[in-house]
């Protein structure tokens, strides 16, 4: 999906900026100029709003580079006309850590404000009493004023603000992290339905803001349920392990012919048991468009997929399948399976069920109610 657009790179991390950040701008300044504001007013009104937009920047940078110090990557920061999302390559699973990354954030807006304020003060604009506002003419004081709002606004405890990670981070400390996230996750819903709610009435922006607050509660709580239910299972346990490969030098067509007899979707291709590649079903009819049936197998490889280790915790493999969807399994050098999101669900389901079937204990007691 092409809904961003790439800025370049800061601290060799993607920033981006949403399509829909643009029409933001140009409502911004329509909107000023349809109240009756001059051109100069309704272009500082637009570079408030990139200012703004900065300090955004700087607040996913805390996290990003917190982050970093503790080895955690981060993919790319977005910018959406709602806030910011810097994607980190995944959460700390220490606690304290994600307590650290967390606050990393607001913590950037509190030293701004800060400085802002020292600056605002050693101005002499604290001789008189000024009241602190997103809108007038002092735009210094609006910064201060924005900094202290995304502050505040990010430490209401729901996922996923940092307030919610912040809870969750201390809950983990004291119950782990399912049940840790299930409870923050449930104050992000009600904190997501309050705010929708005064949205309604108040500010249309806050109801965007709910929406956002709920999906994420969401996905956040499943993402860790996923986690958890893969708990001590390795990449091998969730593979599949009897598949078809071909060679090399195989024709195209009974690649093809193959893949429609077994339901193969992904073949590996061997060349003297080594893995060259996998040809998925879209390479493979990309392949026979462009290169025609008698073409040999090797030709129609599409993007390398990462190998596997066997003894991988799956956990850490799941966070591999975003860039592809089936990964070779590598075991002293030799392909011995095939892992997709889908053998990870069968598994998943499996364990599940076997859990829900286990006979009681002999010493556990039942009551009936
Ligand atoms: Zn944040």
């Amino acid at each position: 999906m092409k809904s961003s657009i790439n800025l370049g790179k800061i601290f060799g991390i993607d920033l981006k900026i949403n399509i829909t950040f643009l029409f933001l701008l140009i409502w911004v300044a329509f909107s000023a100029l349809l109240t009756g504001a001059t051109i100069g007013n309704a272009l500082s009104e637009v570079l408030f709003i990139i200012a703004l937009f900065g300090i955004v920047v700087l607040h996913e940078l805390g996290h990003a580079l917190t982050a970093r110090g503790f080895g955690i990557s981060t993919r790319d920061i977005t910018l959406l006309p709602i806030g910011g999302v810097a994607r980190l390559e995944k959460m700390p699973e220490d606690p304290k850590q994600e307590l650290l990354v967390a606050i990393a954030g607001p913590a950037v807006n509190l030293v701004l404000a800060g400085l802002l304020a020292i600056g605002l003060f050693s101005f002499g604009y604290f001789n008189q009493p000024i009241s602190l506002s997103m809108v007038g003419s002092n735009i210094w004081v609006r910064l201060l004023t924005a900094n202290l709002t995304l502050f505040l606004f990010n430490l209401i405890p729901a996922f996923p603000m940092d307030g919610g990670r912040v809870l969750r981070s201390l809950l983990s400390l004291q119950m782990g992290p399912a049940k840790a996230t299930k409870i923050a996750a449930n104050i992000g819903k009600g904190a997501a339905l309050l705010i929708g709610f005064a949205g309604i009435f108040f500010n249309p922006w806050l109801v965007l803001t709910a929406i956002f607050i709920w999906v994420g509660a969401s996905s956040e709580a499943k993402a860790v349920f996923l986690q958890e239910s893969v708990k001590g299972l390795k990449v091998r346990d969730a593979m599949v392990s009897r598949f078809y490969q071909v060679d090399g030098n195989q024709p195209l067509g009974s690649v093809m012919d193959l893949s429609i007899q077994t339901g193969q979707r992904d073949i590996p291709v061997m060349s003297n048991g080594h893995l060259l590649g996998i040809i998925r079903r879209q390479d493979l009819l990309n392949g026979l468009q462009r290169l025609g049936n008698r073409a040999p197998a090797y030709a129609a490889i599409g993007s390398e997929p990462e190998s596997l280790q066997a003894t991988l915790p799956l956990k850490d493999a799941l966070l591999k399948f975003s860039e592809d969807r089936v990964l070779p399994v590598i075991e002293d050098g030799q392909l011995i399976g095939l892992i997709t999101p889908e053998s990870v669900q069968q598994r998943m389901w499996l364990e599940e069920k076997m859990k829900v079937s286990q006979p009681p204990s002999p010493g556990e007691n039942r009551d009936i109610a």
